[in-house]
């Protein structure tokens, strides 16, 4: 299992030599602008153990190389349950919202949190997160790296764009924190950590990104991908999606030997990448606001990448995508709930009707939702499907209420740069 690492190479200049995961990690985005990809696919067979921890492992390692110090991180950092509900017969549920921020963002970014802090050991300049939020990535990126030394966090979220629960979670004091409201889309957003990577000015915050564009986050999602792929064989696997990190994680657990019968991408409004699967432009458009807000994006970041590792021809022919309108989502979350009684989330939701738009064309199961976030963060739109108020698990009821406090900026880099300037980071 542990052989040859894994190199990486920018996904604009595939001939330039590849360099480890760890600098491409601290890199976050390659200096051409391009994203990371693996230059080979390990082949991973586990082995017969039961837990999805030491799965794990087996599943994460290899991408990695052999490093001592990344078994102790990916037990330590998902240390929580994954259960995998079957609601009805042939319909499964993998529930990744048990971490301590209740959506998938927790396995990722707790991973790379604690990979990163073992590579700026000996680095000791410090490091910066930024992070572009559409909700969830911030609370996870943060609550990841919170109480560790020598890396501070910035969160960038659009303002009036999360929900309630959502600003809780990104607004709660953390120390080495600082969460800006940005008056923009999460376009605007994204844009501008993009800019500051770019920008000479940021350079003395020693910027890394935590986006689903970096290696940090990506490569741990693969495993319970490949952990669900085990526990229901050959199925077909549904992902709700918006940057496409999860679905690139789920095309590489199964390019290294995951048993998954089909793979599909379910969109909300937002609906260039479907498009382009069913042979539309690339996906490029302004951002449309839906209940399912975590996957509000109109240029998925990850696109690129996916598009290098398996190029276009194999990507329209090997993953189906759906548009799911918020009219449908609602319904979805009201006919689940309903026929069988489990209550899910609005991204869930967006899964679970592309399983039965497949079924109603035929489509054979049994069928893996990929559930993204646990139905208390969005208990409006639940309540408003069901009827219910969902009660909201430890981690959320113990939440401060948002800091009145928080900076609000323009959408800029030069605006991101005065609020930097004026609130110093602090440990
Ligand atoms: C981030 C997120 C998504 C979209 O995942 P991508 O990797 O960006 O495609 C879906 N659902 C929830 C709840 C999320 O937080």
């Amino acid at each position: 299992m542990r052989g040859l690492p894994i190199g990486w190479v920018s996904s604009r200049s595939p001939l330039e030599p590849p360099i480890g995961f760890r600098e491409a990690m601290l890199r976050g985005l390659a200096g051409d602008g391009g994203l990371y990809v693996p230059t080979g696919i390990p082949v991973i067979v586990h082995g017969d153990r039961s837990e999805f921890q030491d799965h794990a492992v087996e599943s994460i390692v290899p991408w990695i190389g052999m490093d001592h110090d990344t078994e102790d991180a990916v037990r330590s950092a998902l240390d929580f349950p994954v259960p995998i509900v079957e609601p009805r017969p042939g319909v499964f549920v993998l529930e990744l919202f048990h971490g301590p921020t209740l959506s998938f963002k927790d396995f990722g970014a707790r991973t790379m949190a604690r990979l990163m802090v073992r590579a700026v050991e000996d680095a000791p300049a410090g490091r910066t997160v930024f992070v572009a939020t559409s909700g969830d990535t911030g609370s996870a990126v943060a609550d990841g790296f919170s109480g560790m030394p020598g890396v501070h966090v910035v969160l960038l979220y659009p303002q009036g764009q999360v929900s309630p629960v959502q600003e809780r979670q990104l607004a709660a004091r953390r120390p080495g924190t600082l969460s800006i409201r940005v008056r923009g889309s999460f376009d605007d957003c994204q844009r501008m950590v993009k800019a500051a990577f770019a920008d000479g000015r940021f350079e003395r915050f020693g910027p890394t990104s935590a986006n689903s564009i970096n290696v940090g986050r990506l490569v741990p999602q693969t495993s319970y991908h490949a952990w669900a792929a085990h526990v229901v064989p050959e199925a077909v696997f549904v992902v709700p999606s918006g940057n496409l990190g999860n679905l690139t994680a789920a095309c590489m657990a199964r390019a290294s030997g995951a048993r998954m019968r089909g793979l599909v991408a379910a969109h909300n409004a937002n609906r260039g990448f479907p498009d382009f699967l069913a042979g539309g432009p690339r996906p490029e458009m302004e951002s449309l606001r839906t209940l399912s807000n975590a996957m509000d994006v109109g240029v998925p970041s990850n696109f690129e990448r996916l598009e290098a590792l398996l190029g276009t021809e194999t990507l329209r022919s090997s993953i189906r995508g759906f548009s799911v309108s918020d009219a449908a989502t609602i319904e979805s979350i009201r006919r689940t709930y309903e026929e069988t009684g489990y209550v899910c989330d609005p991204h869930t939701a967006v899964g679970l009707e592309a399983v039965r738009r497949l079924e109603t064309e035929g489509t054979a199961g049994p069928f893996l939702v990929v559930s993204t976030a646990h139905p208390a963060k969005f208990p409006d739109t639940v309540e408003q499907a069901t009827g219910l108020r969902p009660v909201e698990p430890a981690p959320l009821a113990t939440l401060p209420e948002p800091d009145a406090d928080l900076p609000s900026c323009r959408a800029t880099t030069d605006a991101l740069f005065e609020v930097l300037e004026e609130r110093r980071l602090s440990g």
